[in-house]
C-alpha cells in the first residue's frame, strides 16, 4: 500500500478557487455519506462507525484549512472564504448533531464485536448526539435550538460590550511618572496639559504595573475593573439560567455538571473540590510571596495590613525589579530568532526521536513560512528508514491580515494509512532577537504540534492528534515548556553574536524571578475559577457580593469597593463554568515532568516512553488513563505542591 501523501496546498494565484472547490466537495461529500447512512445503513456496526468517520474526516478537512486560511492567509479574499468555509461547516456540524434519524441509525448499533477503540467512538458519538439533545421531544428539541441561538448572541454582545467600554483616566505627566518612556513619548499632553490613560491593555497594563502615583493607579484600577458594568450584569444573568435550563433539559442538575461530564475532571462538583485543594497548597507559598509584597508595600505605606489590586500589581513588579533584577536586553542577545528555531527543531527532534527535512515540494501560503517533514530517527539518532510522519508548517513572524496570538492550527488531521497529519504554528515574533516568554511560547505551541503529528497515526479522525479532554490538552504544551527554562538545553542552542552560550547563573536568576508570586497566581487564578464556577452553579442573586465574598476567600488581594470584575470576564463565555481547566492540566504537566530525569532531560527511555503512550495515543483513551500508563500510577498533586512550595 502506497503511504498517503502529503496535501498538496494551491499557490497565490489558485487559492480563491482551491478554498471554495475544497469547502463544496467536502461538505457536498459529507452530506451524500450522511444520506446514505440515514438511508441505507450497513448491517455492522463497524461499517456504519467507518462511514460515519468518513463523513468526521471530510468535515475537518474543510473546517481546518478555513480555519488555517482564515487567519493567515495573504489575500484577503481567501481569508474570508476560510470564514465563510468555517461558518458552513460549524452549521452542518449543528445540523448532523440534531438529525433524529441519523441518530437512530446509531443508538440502533450493537456495540458487541466492536474493539475498544470502536466501541470507544461509538459511545462518544452517542454522547455527542444526546447533549446536542436529539433524544428529547419535539418541544424540547425546540427550546434547546432557541436557548443555543440566544447563548451564542448574549456570548457575542458580552464580548462586544467589554470591547466597546474604553474608560479613560486623566493625569499630568508629573502623575506619571514611572511610565516606560516610549509610552510617555506616545502620549503627549493635550491642551489642559493632561494625558490620557485608556483601559486598554496597552495603557493600563503598564499604568498598573509603573505609575508610581498610587491614587492614578486607583484611579485606573477602578475603571479597568469596571469595564462593562452595569450592561453586562443582565446579560451574565441570562446566560447563567438560560445554560442551567439547557443541561437541565438533557438531563444534568447544572450546567458545570453538563461540562464537566466531557473533561478529564468528570464531574461538576470536582471543581470546587479542585480549587481548594490549589488554594490549600498555595496558603503557604501565598502567605510567603505576600509576605515579601507587604514589607515592600509598607515601606511606603508604614501601617498597611493588606493589600488591594489598585497596589499589588505595582509592588509585585517593584519586588521583581528590586530583588530579581533580570536584565532582560542581556537575556535576549542569546535568543537570536533563527537560532531558536533551529534549536527547537533540534531539541525536541532529539528528545522525541524525529527528524524534520526541509520540503522542498511544499508550498506554503507565504514566503516566511518553512515546511518540514518529519521523519522518525533510529535509536542512535541516525536517519531512521520508514515514511514520513507528517508535515508542518512554521509561520514565526507577524505580517498585516494574520493572526495576533500564538496557536498551532491543524491543516489534516492524521489517520492511518488514509492520510498524514499536517499542521502549522502561526505565532507573531520579531525576526531579530526574542525575548524569553516568546521562547517559551515557542516551546509550549510546538508541544501542540507535536502532539498533533505523532497522534495522527491513529485509526479513527475523531482521536486524531490534540483530541483529548479540553482540560488535559494544555498539559504536553505546558510540559515541554521546561525544556526552554533548563540550562543545559538552553546553551546548545542560546548562544550571542560572540558564540557565547547563556550562562547557568544567568538561566538561575531568570528562573527564580519567574517563580516569585507563583502562590500569588494560584490564589488569584483560584478566585477567578471560584466566580466561573459558582455564578454558573448558583446563580447568586447578587452578583457583587458573591464576588467579593469568593475574592476575600481565594485572592491574596482585597476587594476593591464598588469594583464589578465580573462584568469584564470575558472567560465566562467560552470558559464557561470550566475557568479551573488552565491549572489542571498544570498539575498534571508537573506531575508528567516529574518521571523525566532532572539532570538528563532527553533520556531516550523516558522520552520514547512519554511519546508512545501520551502523545501517539491522541484520543484513543481517557487523558486519566493515558497519564497512568506513562506514569504507571493514577496522576496526583505532589509535584504540583513541591513545585509551588520551592
Ligand atoms: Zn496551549
Amino acid at each position: 500500500m502506497t503511504p498517503p501523501a502529503p496535501l498538496q496546498l494551491p499557490t497565490a494565484d489558485e487559492a480563491l478557487a482551491w478554498m471554495r472547490e475544497r469547502a463544496a466537495t467536502g461538505l457536498a461529500s459529507a452530506r451524500d455519506l450522511v444520506a446514505g447512512l440515514r438511508e441505507a445503513p450497513p448491517a455492522e456496526a463497524e461499517a456504519v462507525l467507518r462511514r460515519w468517520d468518513e463523513v468526521s474526516l471530510a468535515l475537518s478537512n474543510v473546517g481546518a484549512i478555513a480555519s488555517l486560511f482564515s487567519n493567515a492567509h495573504p489575500d484577503v479574499d481567501v481569508r474570508t472564504a476560510g470564514e465563510e468555509a468555517e461558518v458552513e461547516v460549524d452549521k452542518l456540524v449543528t445540523e448532523l448533531r440534531q438529525d433524529r434519524a441519523l441518530y437512530d441509525v446509531f443508538a440502533a448499533l450493537d456495540p458487541a464485536g466492536l474493539d475498544p477503540t470502536a466501541a470507544r467512538l461509538l459511545e462518544k458519538t452517542l454522547e455527542e448526539f444526546r447533549r446536542a439533545g436529539v433524544d428529547q421531544d419535539e418541544a424540547t428539541r425546540k427550546r434547546l435550538a432557541e436557548i443555543s441561538e440566544r447563548i451564542t448572541a448574549i456570548d457575542q454582545e458580552f464580548s462586544r460590550t467589554i470591547r466597546d467600554d474604553v474608560r479613560t483616566v486623566k493625569a499630568t505627566p508629573e502623575q506619571l511618572a514611572g511610565m516606560p518612556e516610549d509610552w510617555l513619548a506616545a502620549h503627549p499632553v493635550d491642551e489642559d496639559g493632561l494625558v490620557t490613560v485608556t483601559t486598554d491593555y496597552p495603557d493600563a497594563v503598564p499604568a498598573r504595573m509603573f505609575v508610581r502615583d498610587a491614587d492614578v493607579r486607583r484611579q485606573v484600577t477602578v475603571a479597568f475593573l469596571d469595564r462593562g458594568w452595569p450592561d453586562n450584569e443582565p446579560l451574565l444573568r441570562e446566560l447563567f439560567d438560560l445554560r442551567h435550563e439547557y443541561a437541565n433539559l438533557v438531563g444534568y442538575s447544572d450546567w458545570a455538571s453538563y461540562d464537566a461530564a466531557v473533561k478529564m475532571i468528570e464531574k461538576g462538583p470536582a471543581i470546587p473540590e479542585f480549587i481548594d485543594r490549589i488554594a490549600q497548597a498555595a496558603q503557604g507559598p501565598m502567605e510567603r510571596d505576600l509576605g515579601v509584597v507587604l514589607e515592600r508595600f509598607r515601606r511606603d505605606v508604614p501601617d498597611a495590613e493588606a493589600i488591594d489590586t489598585a497596589d499589588s500589581v505595582y509592588y509585585e513588579e517593584l519586588v521583581r525589579k528590586e530583588q530579581h533584577d533580570v536584565d532582560s536586553q542581556l537575556v535576549r542577545t542569546y535568543f537570536p530568532a533563527e537560532r531558536v528555531k533551529q534549536g527547537l527543531l533540534d531539541v525536541t527532534g532529539r528528545l522525541f526521536g524525529l527528524r524534520y527535512e526541509p520540503a522542498p515540494d511544499a508550498q506554503p501560503w507565504h514566503e516566511d513560512v518553512a515546511a518540514y517533514d518529519v521523519y522518525r530517527t533510529g535509536p542512535d539518532g541516525e536517519d531512521g528508514a520508514g515514511d514520513s510522519l507528517g508535515r508542518i508548517y512554521l509561520d514565526l513572524h507577524p505580517r498585516d491580515g494574520k493572526y495576533k496570538h500564538a496557536a498551532q492550527f491543524t491543516i489534516t488531521n492524521g489517520v492511518a494509512g488514509r492520510q498524514l497529519p499536517e499542521g502549522a504554528l502561526l505565532c507573531n515574533f520579531g525576526r531579530g532577537l526574542m525575548e524569553h516568554d516568546h521562547v517559551v511560547t515557542l516551546f509550549h505551541e510546538f508541544g501542540h504540534l507535536v502532539h498533533h503529528v505523532l497522534g495522527g497515526h491513529v485509526e479513527w479522525t475523531r482521536f486524531a492528534g490534540v483530541s483529548t479532554e479540553w482540560d488535559f490538552v494544555e498539559a504536553p504544551s505546558q510540559m515541554l515548556e521546561e525544556w526552554a527554562w533548563d540550562a543545559d538545553v538552553l546553551r546548545t542552542f542560546a548562544i550571542n553574536a560572540d558564540g557565547e552560550p547563556i550562562p547557568a547563573d544567568l538561566v538561575a536568576k531568570m528562573r527564580a524571578a519567574d517563580d516569585f508570586g507563583k502562590g500569588l497566581q494560584a490564589r488569584q487564578q483560584m478566585f477567578y475559577a471560584a466566580v466561573s464556577y459558582w455564578f454558573h452553579t448558583d446563580r447568586p442573586a447578587d452578583l457583587t457580593a458573591r464576588q467579593a465574598e469568593l475574592q476575600e476567600r481565594y485572592s491574596p488581594f482585597r476587594y476593591i469597593d464598588g469594583t464589578h470584575f465580573y462584568a469584564n470576564f470575558g472567560h465566562l463565555g467560552g470558559y464557561s463554568s470550566a475557568y479551573y481547566t488552565y491549572m489542571w492540566s498544570l498539575v498534571i504537566a508537573k506531575d508528567l515532568f516529574s518521571a523525566f530525569d532532572e539532570d538528563d532531560l532527553f533520556d531516550a527511555e523516558i522520552a520514547g516512553r512519554y511519546r508512545d503512550s501520551i502523545l501517539a495515543a491522541g484520543g484513543t483513551k481517557d487523558a486519566a488513563d493515558l497519564v497512568a500508563d506513562f506514569l504507571g500510577r493514577p496522576y496526583t498533586f505532589d509535584s504540583y505542591a513541591a513545585w509551588l512550595a520551592r
